[in-house]
């Protein structure tokens, strides 16, 4: 596996390693990587020639005092998974890299980035678009994978590539999860161990929230019982919202494109988890 550092390691390892016949999938992590970054990889791989994974701690989608500095940083481990993968080549820039001196430009993403996590967390979306147009502009990659780990981020990756007619394919990956069901994230290990126990609850209430969204068509009492269930269950309840898959706008009724997503923070923990119908 080729492990790329400078800008120059990486404009070497494609004018070296690849050409217009080979497909290129880039996977685009923060690192602590996990089953489900590597599921990415692994969707890649069935895809591509090469798979390249980028790590990178992107400072510019994080809130202000929030968890960037206990973010945690193990490139060695996420190294050595990758290689175990099969992994073509991971890239592993410095922020001067990603952001020069003199970097000006900001990606500024509406529609589907408005609410949600759009509206929590002021700036977080603009970080995410500004990243990843920089890591596709430098890496021409063919194919890019994200997770519907992060439904909203996926939409407004989508949104942005084709509003911008970026020449990369977008491909959503599912959720993986732990055995009980929780999501698979980086941030699990900050769970205490009661924490943890009760973080699979959050995949259940939506589980049974769904049975009960499909057979309704009122679903105002349905959202408010399930965030009272979570509420129960020990969430600190951020948002539960009915949304179109795509837009991300609030809708009444479940179809076939709606998606139920969720953010919930048990102590100092913020969780994510959505579920559709696909
Ligand atoms: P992160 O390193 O947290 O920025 O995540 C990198 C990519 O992995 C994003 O596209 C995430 O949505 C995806 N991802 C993270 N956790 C999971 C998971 N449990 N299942 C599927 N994809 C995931």
């Amino acid at each position: 596996m080729y492990i790329l550092k400078t800008l120059s390691d990486l404009e070497k390892f494609k004018k070296e390693h690849s050409n217009k016949k080979m497909l290129l999938g880039l996977v685009p992590t923060m690192g602590a990587l996990h089953a489900g970054h590597l599921a990415l990889v692994k969707a890649a791989q069935k895809e591509c020639d090469q798979v390249m994974v980028s790590i990178f701690v992107n400072p510019t989608q994080f809130d202000q005092g929030s968890d960037l500095d206990r973010y945690p940083r193990e490139h060695e481990r996420d190294i050595a998974l990758l290689k175990d993968v099969g992994c073509t080549a991971v890239w592993v820039p410095d922020t001067s890299i990603i952001y020069p001196e003199g970097f000006a430009t900001h990606i500024m993403v509406e529609g589907p980035a408005r609410q949600w996590e759009g509206a929590r967390r002021p700036g977080h979306f603009s970080g995410v678009a500004t990243v990843v147009s920089r890591l596709f502009g430098l890496i021409k990659p063919d194919f890019s994978y994200f997770g519907e780990k992060d439904w909203q981020q996926l939409q407004v990756v989508r949104r942005m590539v084709i509003d911008l007619a970026f020449p990369v394919i977008i491909k959503g990956i599912p959720i993986i999860r732990e055995n009980d069901g929780l999501a698979m994230s980086s941030r699990n290990r900050f769970l205490s161990p009661d924490e943890r126990t009760k973080a699979p609850s959050l995949y259940e209430n939506l589980l049974k929230a769904r049975e009960k969204l499909r057979k309704e068509s009122k679903t105002q009492h349905i959202l408010e019982e399930t965030q009272q269930a979570l509420q129960k269950a020990g969430f600190d309840v951020d948002y539960l919202a009915l949304v179109d898959g795509h837009s991300l706008a609030s809708q009444d009724r479940w179809t076939h494109t709606s998606r139920l997503i969720c953010a919930a923070r048990l102590g100092s923990v913020r969780l994510l988890d959505n579920i559709g119908e696909y």
